[in-house]
């Protein structure tokens, strides 16, 4: 049986490897099973859970994906989207794409438009439930990036955006000519949140540097291209801005006075890289 809800995973069935055991599945009902058994389930919302051990990351809670949510609808990553939006338009030979630790899914779906086929997971499963709402044709999963359930040498790109990355299990899907899309935090990433907090920060500018020394570490630089922005910002993005900004979770806001920041900065650098 098959309907709307498991379409895309009936389509890129042949991608799929048990997390547990490593051998193929088949699709069965709306579960996805493997050659052992081992069976996991498309959920109501078209989404797969293969995590085996749960353990939710602290932090990231709905809240932080809604309020993350809100803030890209606002276009405050949009100059960042469009970069990926032009890298993607120069990546004509990608079939499969994965989104690797996709949060609530901004970027699959803009890569969604491109025709690629999707596969996009995050570790948390509630950036999962906002990511996989609506109509779309990702193959959404919450899943551990040391572990993903994809076969060898079977993706063509991966996105993995303001996240870690595992280089080691990134080489394994990828085809020998896979691309990876990387971005991190610019210097002047949200500079103005990062001021008003110096005396909890240990460094009030943030370097990027040891991320880029181990992303060219596993990967041949093809192209560094840098996005940033400086938007105006009103009480309410604010708020969202600090709930949903890691930086922010251990810091004591009590004696912090927010209320004269006007502008946010978001500086992305995207590298992209062929896997060494
Ligand atoms: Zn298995």
């Amino acid at each position: 049986m098959s309907n709307n809800k498991n379409i895309q995973f009936t389509n890129n069935i042949n991608y799929f490897r048990c997390p547990k055991c490593k051998s193929n599945m088949i699709m069965e009902n709306n579960s996805l099973k493997c050659e052992n058994n081992h069976c996991f389930d498309i959920s109501k919302k078209g989404y797969i859970n293969f995590l085996i051990n749960r353990k939710p990351p602290e932090g990231y809670d709905k809240t932080f994906f809604e309020k993350r949510r809100e803030m890209l609808n606002d276009g405050f990553y949009e100059h960042i989207a469009k970069e990926i939006t032009n890298i993607l338009d120069n990546c004509t030979d990608v079939k499969n794409l994965v989104d690797a630790g996709c949060g609530d899914g901004y970027y699959s779906h803009i890569a969604e438009d491109k025709n690629h086929n999707i596969f996009a997971f995050d570790f948390s499963k509630d950036a999962i439930n906002v990511a996989s709402r609506g109509v779309n044709n990702i193959c959404f999963m919450v899943s551990d990036i040391n572990n993903i359930p994809l076969k060898d040498n079977s993706m063509d790109c991966i996105l993995n955006i303001y996240t870690p990355a595992n280089y080691i299990e990134f080489k394994r899907i990828l085809s020998d000519s896979g691309k990876i899309i990387k971005i991190v935090p610019g210097k002047e990433h949200l500079k103005e949140l990062r001021h008003i907090i110096k005396e909890q920060l240990k460094n009030e500018e943030y370097s990027n540097q040891e991320v880029i020394d181990c992303f060219k570490e596993h990967c041949e630089l093809i192209n560094r291209v840098r996005a940033k922005n400086t938007i105006r910002v009103n009480s309410k993005q604010l708020e969202n801005l600090i709930r949903m900004t890691p930086l922010m979770f251990d810091i004591d806001l009590k004696n912090i006075n927010y209320n004269d920041i006007s502008e946010i900065t978001i500086d992305g650098e995207i590298l992209v890289g062929k896997i060494k």
